[in-house]
């Protein structure tokens, strides 16, 4: 059990690249944190910080208080697990967990009794005897996990374990990840650039992007108050839609309704609007087909949609609807376009996503009416892309 402690860390590699910028992070005792960002933002070079596989150039690393930039790896008690999990082919489960402990000279007694209760903790008690060769992803997965667990570290680093595995089997493995770790309660920080994954596994989140640490909160809470347009961006699968606005009065002009403002609303645009001009965002889930919606006045606004395409989920409906000006063209939005691979494709402007109940009965090609729940709005400044709150 460990706190670890990242104060003002920055790395600058011999190129002069500065892969993490003035970092300051706590993990408590026992946490499960999860490093998210998309690929190059400089999640793994933080977590071989951690881990003592990379110079630190400035700030200082913690654990349980004391400084560790200068303690080698093999002295921080650390045990890390990789995305390219390398076990040994001739040896038999059972050994490949055993060897770590071997290598640290333990009595056989005490090999034997740490790797059946690892085992038992990750369900390989009876493949114990197998060569990895004939276990599936999962399992080989695990056994990696596994020659991590039995040296019980302090702490437990994971750099994308998961991604080498088919999707199946990560939502699977997801979720033996989680109850692995809440039953041994060991600290843990683990990187990955997808956000589901991010979202579904740890206590908290801590969003980077170009090396620079976004926001660090619970899933709920980044989720529902992202605290600029990348995380905005970043989290929620379809992504949050964007929109630029104009506040006229005691409403505010998105390019398909207009909206009226309720007294908050209007308190928090009053001081953060750039002369009237602001970025909303609307989460998909936060529109629904109109003919299915109760008394569409309460809190919502209803607007025609030309409903371009309509995608059946089963339980739901993706509809993307078009609409004309209102387009965001902003940095941090552009980055995620980049990540997600959207930047050479045909240009997304103009159409936006609804999830409507699997019920509704919009149709593609034709027009419907929508109905957008107003007070989900969330604000963002036109120019620094930093969120509004609203009180
Ligand atoms: P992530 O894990 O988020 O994908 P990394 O931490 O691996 O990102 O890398 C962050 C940035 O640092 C990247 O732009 C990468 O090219 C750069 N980088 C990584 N290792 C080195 C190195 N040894 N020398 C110079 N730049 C590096």
């Amino acid at each position: 059990m460990a706190t670890i402690t990242l104060d003002d860390i920055t790395k600058r590699y011999g190129d002069g690249y500065e892969a993490v910028k003035h970092f300051n992070l706590e993990v408590a005792d026992g946490e499960f944190l999860i490093l998210v960002g998309p690929s190059g933002c400089g999640k793994s070079t933080a977590l071989r910080m951690v881990a003592g596989l990379e110079d630190i150039t400035e700030g200082r690393l913690l654990i349980d208080g004391d400084v560790v930039n200068d303690r080698a790896p093999k002295d921080r008690d650390i045990a890390m697990v990789f995305q390219s999990y390398a076990l040994y082919p001739h040896m038999t489960v059972g050994e490949n967990m055993a060897f770590p402990l071997k290598l640290a000279k333990l009595p056989q007694e005490e090999i034997d009794k740490r790797v059946g209760e690892t085992a038992k903790i990750l369900d390989l008690e009876q493949h114990l005897d197998r060569k990895p060769a004939n276990l599936s992803g999962g399992q080989r997965q695990r056994v990696a996990m596994g020659r991590a667990i039995v040296r019980s570290p302090k702490v437990f680093l994971m750099d994308e374990p998961l991604s080498n595995l088919d999707a199946k089997l990560r939502v699977q493995m997801r979720t033996e990840v989680s109850r692995i770790q809440s039953r041994l309660e060991t600290t843990m920080i683990y990187v990955t650039h997808d956000q589901t994954e991010a979202m579904t596994l740890g206590d908290r989140v801590a969003v980077m992007r170009a090396g620079v640490l976004q926001q660090v909160d619970t899933p709920k809470n980044l989720y529902e108050h992202p605290d600029n347009l990348f995380v905005a961006g970043f989290i929620g699968s379809p992504s949050m839609n964007f929109f630029s606005a104009a506040v006229e009065g005691d409403s505010i002009k998105l390019p398909f309704v207009d909206v009226p403002l309720d007294d908050q609303h209007k308190a928090a645009l009053r001081d953060g609007a750039i002369r009237g001009e602001v970025i909303v965002g609307i989460r998909p889930e936060h529109f629904e087909d109109a003919a299915l919606v109760g008394d569409q006045s309460v809190h919502g606004v209803t607007f025609e949609a030309p409903i371009e395409v309509t995608e059946s989920m089963g339980s739901e409906v993706y509809a993307y609807f078009s609409y004309e000006g209102g387009d965001v063209s902003h940095e941090e939005l552009r980055d995620l376009a980049v990540d997600a691979g959207a930047a050479d494709l045909p240009d997304n402007a103009g159409r936006a996503v609804a999830r409507l109940d699997a019920e509704t009965t919009v149709q593609q090609g034709k027009s419907s009416k929508l109905w957008m729940d107003s007070s989900r709005m969330q604000f963002f400044h036109p120019e620094d892309g930093r969120a509004i709150r609203v009180s």
